[in-house]
């Protein structure tokens, strides 16, 4: 079997064309853009189980196991619908992503600067209005990740980034102040939303739900999330799974400045120099 399977390597290999390269490179290509638009969804989970199903199927079929591989195979032909049910909203927001041209270039990054400015003046503005007033809040950035099955967890609501609306939102006792205000691109897209709480045990016991479900969006998506502490007024950001609090306006204009201009970078805050004390 070992000897089959390297004569084939040796026969591709000497046999490979450019035009082999490119046409692999192609699909590689695809298979990424389309593993970043489903990443951090429920999808990514299900990718992941086929995946592994995919993986025990052929180990089944080269160990001989007969039954297992029958099984298996009949598995994958139902599964194939499966994935079309299972898949239904990520394939449905893939297409219309295609429809509209944005397939390849997702996410905010066309914003003009002129415009993201103004954007980022209002969260600014919004969120030291809401610390001096200590009220609780929790505004998600959407980056690359795609976060529609968070939004669906909340209130749709679809309009222009402002200082007003986002304070108004998250007035105590109204119907949107629970939860999360996702923004995307220049919009509140959604408030009301429920995000995935963290499970790092090394937590402070200071930091509630908030905070937790804060660090939970950026473990799982690389979404920012800032937070309006309800009982001290700290404004807080969570990215990449780490908790940075005590920011002022201005290092929070600093990070949100880097975070709408850069694109490519992973993690563009690790790369600032605030003048904050880290937690
Ligand atoms: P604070 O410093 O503001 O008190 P905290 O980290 O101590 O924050 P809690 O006091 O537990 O957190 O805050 C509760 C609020 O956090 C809820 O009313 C709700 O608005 C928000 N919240 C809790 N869990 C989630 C979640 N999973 N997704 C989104 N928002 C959440
Ligand atoms: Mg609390």
């Amino acid at each position: 079997m070992w000897a089959d399977i390297l004569e084939q390597i040796i026969f591709l290999v000497t046999h490979l064309r450019i035009r082999d390269i490119i046409d692999v490179a192609i699909v590689a290509f695809v298979f990424y853009k389309l593993f970043m638009l489903i990443k951090a969804t429920r999808a990514e989970q299900v990718l992941k189980g086929l995946a592994v199903l995919l993986v025990v199927t052929k180990v089944s079929e080269w160990l001989d196991l007969y039954t297992i591989n029958y099984l298996l195979r009949n598995a994958m032909t139902v599964g194939v619908i499966a994935i079309l049910i299972v898949f239904q909203p990520e394939l449905r927001r893939g297409l219309e992503q295609l429809g509209r041209g944005k397939f390849f270039d997702k996410n905010f990054f066309k914003l003009e600067k002129k415009h993201s400015f103004i954007v980022i003046k209002e969260i600014v503005k919004a969120v030291e209005t809401l610390s001096q007033n200590k009220i609780g809040a929790l505004i998600v950035i959407e980056r690359k990740t795609g976060l529609s099955d968070i939004i669906q967890t909340g209130v749709k609501i679809q309009a222009v980034v402002s200082k007003e609306l986002l304070c108004n939102i998250f007035v105590p006792n109204t119907p949107l102040h629970d939860g999360a205000v996702l923004i995307r691109e220049d919009e509140i897209v959604a408030a009301g939303c429920f995000l995935p709480l963290t499970e790092n045990p090394n937590l402070s016991k200071q930091l509630g739900t908030r905070h937790r479900a804060a660090l939970g969006i950026s473990e799982n998506s690389d979404g920012i999330a800032i937070i309006v502490s309800e009982e001290t007024g700290i404004i807080s950001l969570a990215s990449d799974g780490k908790l940075t609090r005590y920011l002022d306006s201005k290092s929070l204009e600093d990070i949100l400045t880097e975070v709408y201009r850069e694109k490519e970078t992973t993690n563009p805050i690790s790369t600032l120099k605030w003048r904050i004390k880290n937690e």
